[in-house]
């Protein structure tokens, strides 16, 4: 499992390193109570390493929609920024013509500044930086580092050897270095087909790190980039581009994740070669979370298919889908914060990331009610025509938020499940008899159940309010345990609410399915609509993207895409039961 080698690899790593100088060696600094990663700034701000400065950087690559892995690293960069008064830039990473979009690009600015962070002038392209690893190439074909090599894509992988083999030289690897200028700038004239020619460093074909064994560095590709159009037909590898990008730009600190770690040993061969600035790379552990997929090109299979709707469909990991199903910057933010940052890679409950959301709705949302199935009541003893208006707190976590009025007449909506005719052991809502509290409003009791003749259901109810108990309040010795949210008929709003669940029911698809097989453990249950639900009138000018607490339902937000003045759509956030709650007390009780 994937977990476990990487357990491996980690204390592997620790025993082979030499203590002291490695950042990505963990070594006694939890100490400092700051994460590797912030004691490793800390130390090279003390010993002037970068001359007191911290530069980090986010490098996505445009070819998808960023995730809630990419919040964890924008916080990281953007926070350490922030907080060693550093600088941290927006970079592209745009190496690939076939997938990059300009589209992506402004969901990418748009996302990180959503979170709440910002880049100032300093959003930079990697495909900008084209000419300059163009002429860096030149310059390490002259220093006999590089070779154009022929050998097909098969070729170059059986020559590469294995893990315990060494690769063999390709018969191209002892060209002139006239001849690899030749070709080199023939293949940027366009004379080769895709795939006739490569570029690669002449590196080290013994070398244990597979990476270093002559890795390609530019590959013919006849095809339009989103930014530099048709001047290229020759594309820098990503491996040939990422470190210069951050040498050019004078990062201090590459944070990156684990799977770079063979990297780093080529990044540096790379700066070396060419001899520029080193930035320092530091990889931490990626996240995982549980209940979804992560990967960008997953996720594209995902929206492809059909099994969502788009990039923001709320069920997505993507910072647009948690935006629209509801989730706050502030919550995301305060998840990235208490998961920190590790050297190995775990899997994190998603029901982590629900307690985080909850904490900050809790503070903030009001509590508004909202029957999403409702059963038609009828107050026999309640004027016909009277309408009052009950006083309702807004939210009792913060005085500030004010009250509103509540109109309350003879005909209100209770949830189905309310109710019961014969009700078990413990169920303290309404049933033939007896009586609950409305909330903010009076104590009403069933006196009988009317049936549909023909279905045989229960379509209405028949009660009497007791005009004593306004506001809730039991005359004395009077007692009732349920109470139950509710709306007026004649004032209610109509929507449509949109419940959601995991995408997959599965916490760990990926490993489960052995890779390939994930997509069967979509869950067909992840999303139901119901329509026809009735909320209270003073949502009826509630605007997208805004929040609330549905009392006793969970937390709910207008639907940015699909809600309209008279048309509203409420996406359910998450509930109100907490099972992160629940997982952190079993494992509190274990310890101790
Ligand atoms: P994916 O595998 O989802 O396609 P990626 O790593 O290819 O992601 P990039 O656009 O290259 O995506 O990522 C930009 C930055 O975000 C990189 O520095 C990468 O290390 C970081 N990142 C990506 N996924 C995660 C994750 N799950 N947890 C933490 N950081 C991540
Ligand atoms: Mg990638």
């Amino acid at each position: 499992m994937k977990n476990d080698n990487n357990e491996r690899r980690n204390s592997e790593e620790l025993k082979d390193a030499v203590p002291g100088d490695d950042p990505n060696v963990v070594n006694g600094e939890e100490s400092t109570g700051l994460d590797f990663i912030r004691a490793r700034i800390v130390r090279d701000g003390k010993t002037g390493k970068y001359d007191g400065r911290v530069h980090t950087r986010f490098p996505p690559e445009p070819n998808g929609y960023l995730h809630i892995g990419h919040a964890k690293s924008i916080c990281l960069n953007f926070g350490i920024a922030d907080e060693y008064n550093g600088l941290c830039n927006l970079r592209m990473d745009d190496t690939d013509p076939s997938k990059e979009s300009m589209e992506y690009v402004e969901a990418i600015k748009r996302d990180v500044r959503w979170l709440g962070f910002d880049w100032g002038d300093r959003m930079y392209y990697a495909s900008d930086y084209f000419d300059q690893l163009y002429e860096w190439a030149v310059k390490l074909i002259k220093k006999g580092k590089a070779y154009v090599d022929q050998l097909s894509e098969e070729e170059i992988r059986e020559y590469r050897g294995t893990v315990t083999e060494p690769g063999r030289p390709s018969p191209y690897r002892d060209r002139s270095i006239e001849e690899n200028l030749d070709l080199f700038e023939r293949m940027k004239n366009g004379e080769f087909a895709d795939g006739e020619l490569v570029l690669r460093a002449k590196a080290d074909l013994a070398s244990p790190n597979m990476k270093m064994r002559d890795p390609l560095m530019y590959r013919i590709r006849h095809m339009s980039h989103y930014r530099t159009g048709d001047k290229w037909c020759i594309y820098p590898m990503y491996d040939f581009t990422h470190g210069q990008s951050d040498s050019i730009e004078k990062i201090t600190h590459s944070i990156c994740t684990l799977e770079f770690e063979n990297n780093r040993e080529l990044y540096d061969w790379f700066l070396d070669e060419i001899e520029i600035y080193h930035p320092q790379q530091i990889e931490f552990a990626r996240l995982n979370l549980s209940h979804t997929v992560m990967s960008k090109r997953r996720l594209l299979e995902l929206v492809e298919e059909g099994c969502v709707d788009g990039w923001d469909d709320p069920r997505m990991p993507t910072i647009s889908g948690l935006r629209r199903r509801g989730y706050s910057p502030e919550a995301i933010r305060a998840f990235c914060d208490r998961i920190g940052v590790a050297k190995r890679e775990s899997m994190v409950d998603i029901a982590l990331l629900e307690h985080c959301l909850r904490e900050d709705l809790n503070r903030r949302a009001m509590r508004v009610m909202a029957v999403l199935r409702p059963l038609k009541v009828v107050i026999e003893n309640y004027p016909e025509d009277e309408v009052e208006m009950l006083d309702a707190v807004n939210n009792p976590e913060s005085e500030s938020a004010g009250s509103r009025k509540l109109p309350f007449s003879r005909v209100i909506y209770i949830e189905q499940e309310d109710f019961r005719e014969y009700p078990p052991k413990k169920f303290f809502r309404l049933a033939p008899g007896r009586e609950v509290r409305l909330k903010h409003g009076y104590f009403i009791k069933c006196e009988k159940a009317i049936r549909d003749e023909k279905s045989g259901e229960i379509i209405e109810l028949r009660c009497t309010y007791d005009p004593k108990t306004k506001s809730g309040e039991a005359p004395a010795g009077r007692k009732v345990k349920g109470t139950l949210h509710w709306v007026s008929a004649d004032h209610a709003v109509s929507a449509e609410v949109r419940l959601y669940d995991h995408l997959f029911t599965t916490p760990d698809p990926m490993s489960e399915s052995g890779e390939e097989d994930h997509k069967k453990y979509l869950n067909p249950r992840s999303l139901e609509v119901l329509e026809g639900c009735m909320v209270e009138p003073s949502l009826s000018d509630a605007r997208p993207g805004e929040y609330f607490q549905f009392l006793r339902q969970g937390y709910f937000c207008v639907d940015s895409r699909d809600s309209k003045p008279g048309a509203l759509v409420f996406n359910r956030t998450v509930g109100l039961r907490d099972t992160w709650a629940k997982i952190e007390k079993a494992q509190q009780s274990k310890k101790g």
